[in-house]
């Protein structure tokens, strides 16, 4: 759905709310140009208890944390961005949305080192369903290992959400449309599984439950963190910090993607190869329940996952 036929008329600039289609930015500005920025996706959900950000204090933490080795000074504090995004959801009325806050150096001069470049910060938020399909939520999806490779950590760092390093998913999301997949699978500089261009990945064998270490040049994602604890609190075993082989993506029992936007998405093949019984496996499938169970309900034990909005 293109954001012409949404019902959302409002951005939060630099300070203020500003009407949607003004929200502009110069041609000339240093982000554009470089990929100088760093951002957020975060989703609000309409629970049993009312609408509520999810692990809002978590995605703060990681936008600040983002921009540190860009030496990106965001001019606005936590209750500051904080306060605007709830008024930001409430001024559009929104019960569920996806939230997309962005740092970024702005209109100054385009030499490369930015310094002299105003920070500026901006935030939208507007209605987003399943990134990936309802029905990839049941019946899983098919991906394939993109040619292209994750770049290392140590080329830019893999831990900040940076505007920039996205043209890396970019590629990888074209190449498997491309050739008719949903989604890609990257492989870091090694040759082992890093991640999908917008998700994390979990792999179960024998009942117990693997991911890639923050060190395999990921994202430390956030449903990552979230499913790592559920799957701890549903008492499986988790493997934190796992080197994946390429290899062993395609003798797992279960596979699945987690992020923001994907949220538990089953992962049914990869590279044409049936994983597991080919849907989604019992394991993904307590997960993703008590994903859901969890932000439909806002249950109490998972409180603190939730950022309230008044509506
Ligand atoms: N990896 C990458 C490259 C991503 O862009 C995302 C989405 N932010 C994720 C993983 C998942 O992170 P999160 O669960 O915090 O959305």
């Amino acid at each position: 759905m293109s954001f012409d036929e949404m019902d959302v008329d409002t951005i939060w600039m630099d300070g203020e709310f500003v009407p949607w289609d003004e929200a502009d930015v110069h041609v000339l500005s240093h982000g554009l140009h470089y990929g100088t920025g760093v951002f957020e996706g975060v989703r609000c959900y309409d629970t049993d208890k009312g609408p509520a950000i999810f692990r809002w204090e978590e995605h703060l933490d990681r936008l600040y944390e983002s921009a540190k080795p860009y030496e990106l000074d965001i001019p606005y504090t936590r209750e500051e961005l904080t306060e605007a995004t709830m008024e930001l959801i409430q001024r559009q009325e929104l019960q569920s949305c996806y939230i997309r806050p962005i740092a970024f150096y702005g209109y100054e001069m385009l030499g490369l080192n930015p310094s002299e470049c105003p920070e500026q910060v901006a935030i939208a938020a507007w209605p987003w369903g399943a990134y990936l399909g309802e029905e990839a939520l049941e019946e899983g999806i098919d991906v394939a290992v993109s040619s292209w490779r994750k770049h290392s950590s140590s080329q830019i760092p893999t831990n900040s959400k940076t505007t920039g390093a996205y043209v890396n998913s970019v590629l990888a999301s074209l190449e498997a449309k491309r050739n008719d997949y949903v989604e890609a699978i990257v492989l870091n500089k090694e040759g082992n599984v890093a991640e999908g261009p917008g998700e994390n990945i979990f792999l179960v064998r024998d009942g117990e439950i693997y991911t890639t270490g923050l060190a395999e040049s990921i994202l430390d994602g956030i449903t990552r963190r979230s499913a790592i604890q559920i799957a701890e609190d549903l008492g499986y075993t988790v493997h934190d910090e796992a080197t994946i082989s390429r290899g062993e993506l395609y003798t797992a029992d279960e596979l699945f993607f987690t992020g923001t936007a994907a949220e538990v998405t089953p992962i049914t093949s990869v590279d044409d190869t049936v994983i597991g019984s080919g849907t989604k496996g019992p394991v993904t499938d307590a997960l993703q329940t008590k994903f859901f169970e969890i932000v439909e309900e806002q249950p109490t034990e998972y409180e603190d996952w939730f950022t309230p909005v008044e509506m």
